[in-house]
């Protein structure tokens, strides 16, 4: 499934990629995937200074492990692409569709990279489908992207080998690499066949698979670990976003590459500085970015999200009811509504709340954060 070039088309409600952006409230949405979410340093520094020429200079570190150019002004998104094809961060007859995440400890080679470099090439095989159904190719010695979303997933077995899984099921289909590509295209092409677009995600497709799965995954490692896995420092990137500047700064004279996670930071391959804790509190706060950049806000986020961050645990601060930050339920949700936010606990964006029309100075007091 590739999507076609449609130049600055900018519909509200699709997914953004790089060919199709979407409108925000601060510009034009580019999101970019780069191959095995690395970049090339001359990559990193290309795509930096693109969004400081073209866009306003912020980037988003997406939980499927892209990059969103934020701020850009239509009438620059055609000298953006222009940009990011020469920098080979784009297609010039389109880039695959589907969301594609991969274990950001791969090596040149290995499993991950194999399987990843011939779905690509093999993404015209792949039926349309929704637009949020992904892929994760997490072909590790053990599964480390069982939290991100994704809907079909290649993983390690319980027998070491690689299986196949979709998301959702607790076991999956064992095989090995050369068939993988081809069985995932295969369940790809059943899913839509079997009325799976309906559902919409894989987890809520209840239809039982062609091939009954029979191995459970390999006990999941931890972030650390992979983290620990690739020689570098990690920079973290509270609430996915971090500035251009501040990126091009993270790279000193060893730098060699930029390693993407989806956890909210990225890799600054061949550093040796010290690196960031990916246990700040922060990091594990889900805010989206709120008002002013989102039109769909009525409330900032982001400022009452790291100031609470210390004091809650599970938090998620949405800036409406559609939860664009979390999908799945948090412990503390604050959504905003009329300038002011409701409060919910265990719950998604826009749950049933306990307290209604809070202010931030009212939610600060609440949890100790004043
Ligand atoms: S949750 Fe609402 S306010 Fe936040 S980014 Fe999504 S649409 Fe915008």
């Amino acid at each position: 499934m590739q999507e076609q070039a449609q130049g600055a088309a900018a519909v509200r409600g699709w997914c953004p990629t790089a060919w199709r952006p979407m409108m925000a409230g601060d510009g034009l949405l580019v999101r970019v995937r780069p191959l095995l979410g690395r970049l090339s340093r001359a990559q990193a520094e290309g795509l930096c200074d693109a969004a400081l020429r073209h866009g306003n200079g912020h980037i988003d570190v997406t939980n499927r492990a892209a990059l969103q150019i934020r701020g850009v002004r239509a009438d620059e998104h055609d000298a953006l692409m222009e940009r990011l094809v020469a920098l080979g961060l784009a297609r010039r007859n389109g880039d695959m569709a589907a969301p594609l995440i991969v274990n950001p400890d791969w090596t040149p080679g290995d499993a991950t990279d194999s399987i990843t470099s011939e779905l690509i090439a093999r993404a015209g095989e792949l039926p349309d489908m929704p637009g949020k159904i992904g892929f994760a190719v997490d072909a590790g010695p053990a599964p480390v992207l069982t939290d991100a979303p994704a809907d079909f997933r290649i993983e390690r077995g319980m027998n070491g080998g690689l299986i196949l899984r979709g998301d959702g099921r607790e076991r999956g289909v064992p095989m090995n690499v050369s068939e993988a590509v081809s069985e995932i295209i295969a369940l790809a092409q059943w899913f839509i066949a079997s009325g799976g677009a309906i559902a919409g995600r894989m987890a809520r497709h209840d239809t039982p698979p062609p091939v009954t799965p029979s191995e459970a995954p390999a006990p999941p490692r931890s972030r650390a670990d992979c983290l620990a896995a690739v020689p570098g420092r990690y920079h973290a990137a509270p609430f996915g976003r971090i500035e251009a500047e501040a990126l091009l700064a993270a790279m000193d004279d060893e730098t060699r590459a930029i390693r993407l996670t989806p956890w909210r930071g990225l890799i600054v391959e061949g550093s040796s500085a010290r690196s960031d804790d990916p246990a700040d509190p922060r990091i594990g706060v889900d805010a989206c970015p709120g008002a002013p950049a989102c039109p769909q806000a009525s409330v900032v986020t982001r400022d009452l999200a790291a100031r609470l961050a210390p004091h809650v645990g599970g938090l998620h601060i949405s800036g409406c009811a559609k939860g664009c930050a979390r999908p799945k339920q948090a412990a503390v949700v604050l959504t905003g509504r009329d300038g002011r936010f409701d409060l919910a606990r265990n719950a998604r964006a826009g749950g049933q709340p306990e307290r209604t029309d809070l202010s931030p100075t009212q939610i600060l007091a609440l949890f100790g954060a004043e």
